[in-house]
């Protein structure tokens, strides 16, 4: 699918937000949902106002993430025009898909559906004015990547990926698709997630399960920052179920990597 004539219109930009970022990755399951939430969080921490948009519409991990589940999502109006209110937790404005419907029938959606309803979480939202909006992309290149950069001037990308050869394959096809002339929207960088594994009673070793500093060097390969390495801690997974990112201790060793990681960012 052509990406051509892909930049918004000036006049569809939220006119509050001054940055957005789009966490992607070329594959599911390396953990750019976790990282998109724990970015927000630390975002959000540093003092920021900072809306976090689910924009993985066939796979919404935000409510869970944030403990929002069933959240009752609330309209307002304002300036004559119907708003959705989204959800806040931890300092984050929140909006999700899974808000509104089962993630079970979301993904039967055609694409079209998904687009639109993306469309309405963005444009038909009291995001009011945020310094960073973040959103949570679907894995891969699709369509609803297509409807973000119509529907948003994107300030830049941050690309999730693990070291394992089959992710960093994917995750090149992430960046090329934001690179190209025609999108032309700026890597702000990379992030190893999974980067190695440390177990608590051997605190020095480190084990490099999916493969050793890939996402450094591919980095290095595309002349991209790499902005930081997450390690496998059972802590972000149990937090992740749990519904409180591991941020929101920015003063624990797992909670400073991502606060490192937002300050590599801004
Ligand atoms: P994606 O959005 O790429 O599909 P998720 O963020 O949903 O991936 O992560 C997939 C799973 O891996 C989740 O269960 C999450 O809690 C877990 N996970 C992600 N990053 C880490 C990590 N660094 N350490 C431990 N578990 C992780």
């Amino acid at each position: 699918k052509s990406l051509q004539a892909a930049r918004p219109e000036p006049g569809k930009m939220l006119p509050g937000v001054k940055n957005v970022i789009a966490v992607s990755s070329g594959k599911g399951g390396v953990g750019k949902s976790t990282v998109a939430a724990n970015l927000a969080v630390a975002l959000a921490q540093m003092g920021y106002k900072v809306g976090l948009l689910d924009a993985d519409i066939f796979g919404p991990s935000v409510p869970k993430m944030f403990h929002v589940e069933g959240a009752q999502i609330f309209m307002e109006k304002k300036d004559g025009r119907e708003l959705i209110i989204p959800a806040e937790k931890y300092g984050v404005k929140l909006l999700s898909i899974g808000f509104f419907v089962n993630p079970d029938t979301a993904t039967l959606w055609r694409g079209g559906m998904a687009s639109n309803a993306l469309k309405q979480l963005i444009a038909d939202a009291d995001w009011g004015d945020l310094d960073y909006f973040v959103l949570d992309t679907p894995p891969g290149t699709s369509d609803i990547h297509l409807t973000l950069l119509q529907s948003l001037a994107i300030t830049g990308a941050v690309i999730i990926s693990t070291p394992q050869n089959v992710a960093l394959a994917d995750a090149r096809k992430g960046i090329d698709m934001y690179q190209n002339d025609k999108v032309n929207v700026p890597i702000l960088g990379l992030v190893e997630n999974m980067a190695w594994f440390t177990p608590a009673e051997l605190p020095e070793n480190r084990y490099y399960i999916f493969g050793k500093e890939g996402v450094k060097r591919l980095a290095e390969e595309m002349n991209v920052p790499l902005l930081g390495q997450i390690p496998i801690v059972q802590s972000i997974c149990n937090s992740g179920d749990e519904g409180e990112p591991v941020a929101v201790h920015a003063d624990s060793l797992i909670g400073s990597a991502f606060r490192n990681l937002a300050e590599a960012v801004v």
